[in-house]
């Protein structure tokens, strides 16, 4: 009897460096993939129109490339994360697969799904196979001194470069097999009812494109990633965080082209390189907190003080927030690049979420939803990361005094007003003396709304909400 592998594909739509897809053609005679959506749990999850768009891409084209290794790859839809299981191990049994190989997700959900269906196929008598694709090191494998978890970065990177191998590394390519599996069950169509007003033709789907968009960034961007990376207007980021995302390419992948450039070197050489490479490790923190850390995953702050903090909320104001009509121009770039694009640079984020939870002293929660429900590269941890960052709730977050002005980060990373010209069309004829600030003139044919909030008193507002907070903890 041939022996049958099933691959259960999540958040790992590639062939490149691809561990299950890799063990499951080596064990297995025949082998299917199969991709399973529940569009309720997409929204439970925040998840945005034009990710789910881009997903679908992503699946058509997977489905090809698996073909050309005479595998199959079948969609299913379900329920929600509660049905799945019982719908895998139907598929399972129904098909006589003997062993299924899935890579890990670590969000809380994530992990009591595959642990149940782990669960159900075993007693099903199927083999379950599980790997890591996502880090580097299996998440709360590096420790402290005194044993703990790392809530801090920079301890975390050093520990990560001490332990480093080359040969974590290695990358072996796919054969193809020689037979391809029949099957009892026929693939459906995911069923969804969204749309979105995001260009997709920004983000081209496969792997074939973001290997193209990642080494078009190593040649021609990454040594001055360092000086570029802060610039909106520069564009001298990667923008792959999208293929990241959804596992088209994988962050092992993106750490050895770029050690290549660098002599394979990590901390010394190519100082925008390195600074690159630090920034695929921030992800790869960030996936450690969610797994060491599960209150973040439960809607909580990092650190506990902060549960206590009043948050204000005013509707007129949120609405002015989503629309990107808050009257700071920076910020109001920030949100239509990402109400545009479905990805907003990163210095914006954190000058966006910051506004958001300081000047606004809005809850950080309000503003992690929205910007899961339009990136098109939401990624639970990386966005609650930033999110927690930002709102000084977090691990490594910013000290709660140290707060943006928007006036001031618009002038030092778009001084010549290039990046709001670009995103407000309203103010495109605004000089460059008032493009960070603009006057309020009654007679104005522009419709730019005036600054939702006084930037002085708003801070201090926050300052004193979050030092009452602290001082109702210590006593
Ligand atoms: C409030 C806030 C929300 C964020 N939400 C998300 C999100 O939903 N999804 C997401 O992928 N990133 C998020 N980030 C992190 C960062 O802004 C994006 O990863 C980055 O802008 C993506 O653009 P890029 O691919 O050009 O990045 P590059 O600068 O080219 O970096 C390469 C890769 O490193 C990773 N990376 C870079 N910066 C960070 C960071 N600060 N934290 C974690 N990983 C990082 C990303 O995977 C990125 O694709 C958020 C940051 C903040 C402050």
């Amino acid at each position: 009897m041939p022996m049958k592998g099933l691959i259960w594909f999540r958040t790992d739509l590639r062939l490149d460096d691809n561990p299950a897809l890799l063990d499951a053609i080596d064990k297995c005679d025949e082998v299917a993939g199969i991709y399973i959506f529940s569009e309720n749990q997409w929204n439970d999850h925040n998840e945005s129109n034009v990710k789910l768009s881009f997903l679908i891409k992503n699946l058509e084209i997977l489905e090809k490339s698996l073909s050309n290794l005479n595998i199959p790859l079948i969609t299913l839809n379900t329920n929600s994360f509660k049905s799945l299981p019982k719908d895998l191990n139907n598929f399972s049994v129904t098909n006589n697969i003997n062993q299924v190989f899935w890579n890990n997700e670590f969000g809380i959900n994530e992990s009591k799904r595959d642990d149940l269906s782990a669960q159900i196929l075993n007693n099903s008598n199927i083999h379950v196979s599980r790997f890591d694709d996502q880090v580097i090191y299996e998440p709360g494998i590096l420790r402290t001194g005194q044993g703990k978890p790392f809530s801090v970065f920079t301890p975390f990177k050093r520990r990560w470069i001490e332990n480093f191998d080359m040969n974590f590394l290695e990358i072996r390519k796919p054969s193809a097999l020689k037979k391809s599996i029949s099957l009892n069950n026929e693939s459906s169509k995911i069923q969804y009812s969204k749309i979105h007003k995001v260009d997709i033709d920004l983000w081209p789907a496969g792997e074939d494109a973001a290997a193209a968009r990642l080494s078009n960034f190593l040649e021609l961007k990454s040594r001055d990633y360092n000086q570029s990376r802060n610039s909106p207007i520069l564009d001298g980021t990667s923008r792959i965080s999208p293929y990241l995302a959804l596992g088209i390419l994988s962050p092992r992948r993106c750490i050895l082209e770029g050690m290549k450039l660098n002599n394979f070197e990590l901390t010394s050489g190519n100082k925008g390189i390195c600074k690159w490479i630090d920034e695929i490790v921030w992800r790869e923190f960030y996936r450690n907190i969610m797994h060491s850390f599960p209150k973040v995953s439960l809607n909580k702050p990092f650190q506990d003080y902060t549960d206590s903090i009043k948050w204000r909320h005013c509707d007129n104001e949120l609405k002015a927030f989503y629309e990107g009509r808050t009257g700071f121009p920076i910020v109001d770039a920030g949100i239509r690049q990402m109400l545009t694009e479905g990805w907003m640079h990163n210095r914006l984020r954190m000058v966006v979420a910051m506004f958001f939870t300081k000047n606004m002293l809005h809850d950080w929660r309000l503003g992690e939803e929205f910007f899961m429900k339009n990136l098109i590269d939401g990624d639970f941890s990386s966005n609650n990361g930033g999110w927690q960052w930002s709102a000084s709730t977090g691990t490594d977050a910013a000290p709660y005094f140290r707060i943006f002005n928007p006036i001031t980060q618009s002038q030092n990373f778009d001084p010549n007003g290039d990046f709001i010209k670009k995103f407000i069309p309203e103010l495109k004829d605004v000089s460059l003396k008032n493009i960070h600030q603009p006057k309020q003139d009654l007679f104005s044919s522009s419709d730019y709304p005036a600054p939702m909030l006084d930037l002085k008193t708003s801070r201090l507002r926050a300052i004193e909400a979050f030092k009452t907070a602290r001082e109702f903890n210590n006593s």
